[in-house]
């Protein structure tokens, strides 16, 4: 099997593995028993927060524990608006390519009153600091721009966004869940209100991952109950998988160098590789994007056909993300950008680890062009490209 998902979930390292087990096994105490041997596993809790912190550029203090990135996501957006009520403030500012766990959160406050504004995007896949500074009003509680797409990996000028939004007054909000352990994030030089993070993203466990929210940031629990979290979050804290979220987010930052030297290359062979199908083209700009990822539109083929042939040929790959798979609409990331419905359908998304060889990545770009001339052969659509009753849009 090759497996180029990673921007949908990546394998856990040996070293995160190893950091949870003694509190599968052994270390069940609950941290907020007062007895030691409670105690011991509230220590181990604190020991994550700091080192967690220490990889973010942020203070312990500012580290809460969620299920994940999407309730990260939830909390941070709907903290804001809660502020920004008290303050007769009702206006927010996104971008059309969010992952859902905001764009369905922001159309949950619209429906509650809110006014939101979604910011194009360019071809190139990134929005500019002008744009937002445009956008911001007097009436703005929030501006929440993720770090890295998740789809097509394009960056976004984060630390000058977080600037203008703290001239202004405004709280910044990021999703860096396809960010942190894959390209230096630091909360403060950044200029960083509130970041949401996800350890399954970076070789750590599922179902955990933090939310980061700056001294002075307020914080709303969306969970009632106990005081876990400063009274941020409500519940018996993961403390298995937020140990080894702490090991896996340690381990990818020190090697963030390393692991970006070994992976660039690959997936320049692949871009390269990949363009030589024709009528096909490279979403979202080739500098500014994640060193894992690549994303290509080829006309006159389905996505969905091209991602079970691949895997009839071992490559696990993706359409757009994990979330939109299993439907049928086209990616909203890449409408976003631009492309049209018809070229939309025919997207593919190859995203590396380090643990990919130059192999597989030989392997894979053939596959895709063997897969992709298949698929046109029997398309009704390429037939009319090919025969000029229809223009090529690629
Ligand atoms: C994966 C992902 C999420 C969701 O994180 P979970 O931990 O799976 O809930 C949110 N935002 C982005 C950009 C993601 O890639």
């Amino acid at each position: 099997m090759i497996y180029l998902d990673n921007a949908a979930t990546t394998k856990m390292s040996k070293t995160a593995v190893e950091a949870m087990l003694p509190y599968l096994e052994n270390w069940y105490g609950n941290p907020s028993s007062l007895y030691s041997f409670g105690q011991k596993s509230k220590e181990a809790l604190e020991s994550a927060r700091e080192r967690i912190a220490a990889c973010l550029g942020a203070d312990p203090k500012e580290i809460t524990f969620t299920s994940g990135g999407s309730e990260a996501d939830n909390q941070a957006i709907l903290s804001a608006a809660i502020l920004g009520e008290r303050k007769g403030k009702k206006h927010i500012v996104s971008t059309a390519f969010e992952h859902h766990a905001v764009l369905h959160t922001l159309e949950k406050l619209k429906r509650e009153g809110y006014e939101i504004t979604l910011l194009d995007v360019h071809p190139s896949g990134v929005v500019t600091p002008e744009e937002v500074a445009a956008a911001i009003r007097p009436d703005t509680c929030l501006v929440t721009i993720m770090f890295a797409n998740n789809e097509i990996g394009t960056i976004q000028p984060i630390r000058e966004i977080g600037a203008i939004c703290r001239e202004k007054g405004v709280l910044f909000h990021t999703d860096a869940v396809q960010a942190v352990g894959h390209v230096p994030v630091n909360v403060k030089e950044d200029n960083i209100d509130m970041l949401s993070l996800s350890a399954h993203k970076f070789h750590g466990p599922k179902g955990t991952g933090v939310l980061y929210a700056r001294r002075g940031v307020r914080l709303f629990s969306l969970i009632e109950g106990g005081a876990q979290e400063r009274g941020k979050r409500a519940g018996t804290e993961n403390l298995a998988a937020i140990a080894g979220m702490a090991a896996a987010l340690e381990e990818a930052c020190g090697a963030l160098e390393e692991n970006r030297r070994r992976i660039l290359p690959l997936r320049e062979r692949l871009i390269d590789g990949l363009s030589e199908i024709p009528h096909g083209a490279l979403n979202g700009d080739r500098e500014r994007r994640l060193p894992g990822n690549v994303n290509f539109c080829f006309e006159g083929i389905e996505g969905e056909s091209l991602l079970l042939l691949l895997d009839d040929r071992g490559v696990c790959a993706s359409s757009g993300s994990a979330c939109t798979s299993g439907s049928l609409d086209p990616s909203h990331v890449l409408l976003a950008i631009g492309r049209p419905h018809d070229v939309a359908h025919g997207s593919l998304r190859l995203t590396l680890s380090e643990g990919n060889t130059a192999e597989e990545i030989e392997e894979t770009i053939g596959a895709v062009k063997e897969v992709v001339s298949y698929l046109r052969s029997m398309s009704p659509v390429w037939r009319d490209l090919e025969e000029g009753k229809k223009e090529h849009l690629l």
